[in-house]
């Protein structure tokens, strides 16, 4: 073996799942994983080229409606959240009529909001919450004539809380924007609860939904739905040298793998994977809250599977020490993500080590 060829790589495994408890990634499923290796090769940037993949893509965003709610979906397998996100704004601005457009959304939005604002010239205006929640009041006092788009969270990255989407819907339809839902990490958890988030609940345009989070697709498997396709038509780009005549993407060449293996996953899951996987991490995120509880901590949660603690900083570090992946709010509460990977038995070797300090 010439392992210095590899540059080492022969002898190098990728970190193992064992003690993440922080991430929103988690092990891809058996078939995701398959279907990636397959399609590795595949451009679905090039669909005139790639035909086979550029149908799985259809068939991707067919099941990806499927779920939230809309049976005629627009959209496409994005690189990610972020992707997702960065184009529902550019959707929203393009199609606005103004030369100062702001985009309303509750505090709580995810960082690629900024992304977006920032790239794309737009004003971005954060409300404050109550409770981790989108206040829609608050909200609305933001809202001008240069708004192009209101965002609601479903499944907020910090405390997994759920905006009330319909209301904010409502605001936007009000003030003539476009209404993004942000599912990117709540999408396949919340088919299973009460919560209204998605098409069939509300007049929003545009939703984003990460297959490579909960999903267990591969990476990079992000979406974004329009509920109708024109929604696209701002975004178009003449693409002289591809097969194909123009793109709505914003990268050029992208992974194949992703396409595939987001229909690998939601193939082999929806409904009852997915089902099954949801009351599981709720009922681990339940129990480890109550552990918490028990322990005198302060706890909020589980809205959907995430819980967030005070735990002082040199408790989280000592945490850290012992090999724990886990992370801290920006107010600086101990966050826990109940991925697909997170386990009882996980969850009591952490407990365990928490009584340990
Ligand atoms: C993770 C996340 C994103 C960003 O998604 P990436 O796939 O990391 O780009 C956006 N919004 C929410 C709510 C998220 O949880």
């Amino acid at each position: 073996m010439q392992q210095a060829e590899w540059g080492g790589l022969a002898e190098t495994e990728p970190q193992d799942f064992d003690r993440v408890l922080t991430s929103m990634c988690t092990e891809p499923h058996p078939r995701a994983r398959e279907a990636a290796e397959r399609f590795l090769a595949t451009n679905p940037g090039d669909p005139g080229t790639y035909q086979t993949v550029a149908k799985l893509e259809e068939r991707a965003v067919e099941l990806l409606g499927t779920i939230t709610g809309l049976p005629e979906p627009a959209g496409y397998i994005t690189s990610g959240g972020t992707e997702a996100n960065i184009q529902a704004v550019r959707i929203a601005r393009n199609r606005a009529d103004t030369d100062d457009p702001n985009v309303v959304a509750p505090k709580s939005a995810h960082f690629s909001f900024r992304k977006a604002a920032e790239l794309l010239g737009v004003e971005l205006r954060t409300a404050p919450v109550i409770e981790h929640r989108a206040d829609v009041d608050a909200m609305n006092e933001l809202v001008d004539e240069d708004t192009v788009a209101l965002v609601g969270v479903a499944g907020s990255t910090e405390y997994g809380v759920v905006d009330p989407i319909p209301a904010i819907a409502d605001l936007a339809n009000d003030a003539g924007a476009l209404c993004h839902v942000d599912a990117a990490w709540g999408g396949f958890y919340l088919p299973f609860t009460d919560f209204r988030w998605h098409f069939g609940h509300a007049d929003i345009d545009t939703l984003t939904i990460d297959p490579h989070k909960v999903g267990q697709a591969a990476i990079p498997a992000g979406g974004l739905l329009a509920r109708s396709g024109d929604l696209f038509d701002d975004l178009a780009v003449d693409t002289p040298y591809l097969e194909s005549t123009s793109q709505i993407t914003l990268t050029g060449t992208r992974s194949g793998a992703g396409v595939a293996s987001a229909v690998a996953a939601i193939a082999a899951l929806w409904p009852a994977g997915y089902r099954e996987q949801y009351h599981r991490s709720m009922d681990n995120a339940r129990w480890l809250a109550q552990q918490l509880r028990r322990r005198g901590h302060d706890v909020f949660g589980p809205v959907l599977p995430l819980v967030t603690a005070d735990l002082s900083v040199p408790m989280t570090d000592e945490l850290r020490k012992r090999g724990w992946r886990v992370s801290k709010t920006g107010s600086g509460e101990l966050r826990i993500v109940c991925m697909p990977h997170v386990t009882r038995s996980m969850l009591r070797s952490f407990v365990a080590d928490l009584d340990w300090y």
